[in-house]
């Protein structure tokens, strides 16, 4: 789909943008586009659960729906990674009760309450006696009582609800396991095959599997955006290398809460968010952000907080998992989750202003660190919120431009116009960020777009827009990826 300035712009409902989970409860073209009407302005296809052909199916429908409201259609596609998880239960779900003994075995055999099943080879020679192990997001707790060659015997320590195919954790402990999987490789082929280029990419401790998922799609002539998941304590000891070479990362909050002490999370989020800001890589908030609308219709307050948190920390994308795949109101958990990032945003310009992220920009700047388009970047956003812009207009090869803006959370739109059709998807991920593909044709790119603009009532005579890009440092008029050297205020 070509989005030329001289399509509708059809902003969503808030700046922060809603990462959505599809599923049986909501993959339905009806659905879908019921949601992107509500707020949702990304999908992830959860490549944990589903067939390839119910896939297929959602992408299409995904397609479809945004091209009905000529968005783009940005699509993540997220491989499950090394996960270690249990076999098949007889009974299914199984109650596991506290007290009780159950033995963990590496040969594949149906689970019941006494033995049950785990994909790993070198469980045992992973744990020792008084080891804890986690099932089921952490919420079945055992004890290792024994280590045998086969199995492992625990006592259960804390009881519940355990299905087939749920996931086990052993917090700290290295899981040898390739990372992307065969499995992932798979997936991986088959989503580009659908023009995915967009990765999620699961359990990350360093950068390595990012190279190596991106390695793979060159292989095959493609270039991919991957998104490193922030899920295994080793990750943050190696943050700095994973930002280096992701595209993105997400706060994969489900596992992370169990690999790390849980007490400990909100601060590792604001610190990853400040860092993924730092370089402008667009992050995702992930998990349980209104997990209690799985079933109900209201959200808990802890569960808006935490999404007006997110948003004032700088994450650029907050993601419904569960609550969207396959709870009792898709729908409705958008248009709540956009309605709280909305409010929120209204006033969050003013909480932001004294944010360390600019305030440290500001200090580069007087011991003359900072780059040419960090000071660009800071100018922009400054002079926006000074001047109470509308839309910032900011032209892009590779994204770059538009995001360093963006980082800055200005309560502007960043109308990106892009060289290319592939960046359009991905830059549609970072926050307050309306990407547009460039028309070839075009000698002045700003021009076609403040007209759309106007005609759509987004500006109003007497308004002022900041445009920006690199004009100077580029050898051919912005056609190449090069320093953000220009910004200019005009008056409607
Ligand atoms: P998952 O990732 O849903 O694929 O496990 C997100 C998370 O762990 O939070
Ligand atoms: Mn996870």
């Amino acid at each position: 789909m070509n989005l030329t300035p001289a399509t509708e712009i059809s902003l969503p409902a808030c700046r922060t943008k809603i990462l959505c989970t599809m599923g049986p409860s909501c993959r339905d073209t009806a659905t879908i586009e019921t949601m992107m009407q509500n707020g949702m302005t990304a999908a992830r296809l959860n490549f944990s659960h589903g067939s390839f052909e119910e896939h297929r199916r959602t992408i299409a429908a995904l397609r479809e729906g945004a091209g009905k409201l000529s968005r783009p259609p940005t699509i993540l596609a997220d491989l499950p990674g090394p996960k270690i998880r249990i076999g098949q239960l007889v009974e299914d779900p199984l109650i596991l009760e506290k007290g009780n003994e159950i033995t963990l075995t590496t040969r594949e055999i149906p689970g019941t309450a006494d033995i049950i099943y785990v994909n790993y080879n070198r469980l045992p020679s992973s744990l020792q006696p008084g080891d804890t192990i986690y099932l089921n997001d952490g919420f079945i707790e055992l004890t290792v009582l024994e280590v045998n060659p086969e199995s492992v015997r625990c006592v259960v320590t804390a009881g519940g609800t355990l299905r087939s195919g749920k996931g086990l954790n052993l917090p700290g402990r290295k899981v040898f396991l390739d990372n992307p999987t065969k499995r992932d490789f798979e997936i991986m082929d088959f989503a580009l095959a659908e023009n995915i280029d967009i990765f999620g990419i699961s359990f990350v401790e360093d950068a390595d599997a990012l190279l190596r998922a991106r390695e793979y799609a060159a292989g095959k002539n493609r270039s991919i955006h991957v998104i490193a998941k922030i899920e295994r304590a080793a990750a943050i000891g190696n943050i700095d290398a994973i930002l280096s070479a992701a595209d993105g990362v997400m706060i994969a909050r489900g596992d992370l809460g169990i690999e790390i002490p849980i007490e400990d999370m909100p601060s590792v989020q604001k610190e990853l968010i400040h860092k993924a800001n730092e370089r402008s890589v667009p992050v995702i908030t992930a998990t349980q952000m209104l997990v209690s609308m799985v079933e109900n219709s209201r959200p808990t307050r802890a569960e808006v907080t935490d999404i007006a948190n997110a948003i004032q920390d700088g994450t650029d994308v907050i993601m419904l998992s569960e609550e969207t795949a396959i709870g009792r109101h898709p729908v409705r958990v958008v248009s709540t989750m956009a309605a709280v990032a909305a409010s929120f945003e209204r006033r969050h310009g003013e909480l932001m202003w004294l944010s360390a992220l600019r305030e440290q920009l500001k200090a580069y700047l007087t011991e003359k660190r900072i780059s040419v388009p960090d000071m660009i970047s800071l100018n922009v956003a400054e002079s926006a919120q000074s001047l109470n812009v509308p839309v910032i207009l900011a032209s892009t090869v590779t994204g770059m431009t538009p995001r360093r803006i963006s980082r800055l959370k200005p309560e502007s739109w960043i109308i990106a116009v892009c060289q290319d059709e592939d960046v359009v998807n991905f830059t549609f991920l970072s926050s307050g960020v309306y990407p547009l593909a460039r028309d070839g044709s075009m000698s002045t790119w700003h021009e076609p777009v403040m007209r759309q603009l106007k005609k759509q009532g987004i500006l109003t005579p007497g308004d002022k827009v900041i445009l920006t890009e690199g004009m100077f440092s580029n050898p051919r008029d912005g056609r190449e990826p090069g320093g953000t050297d220009m910004m200019a205020i005009i008056t409607v």
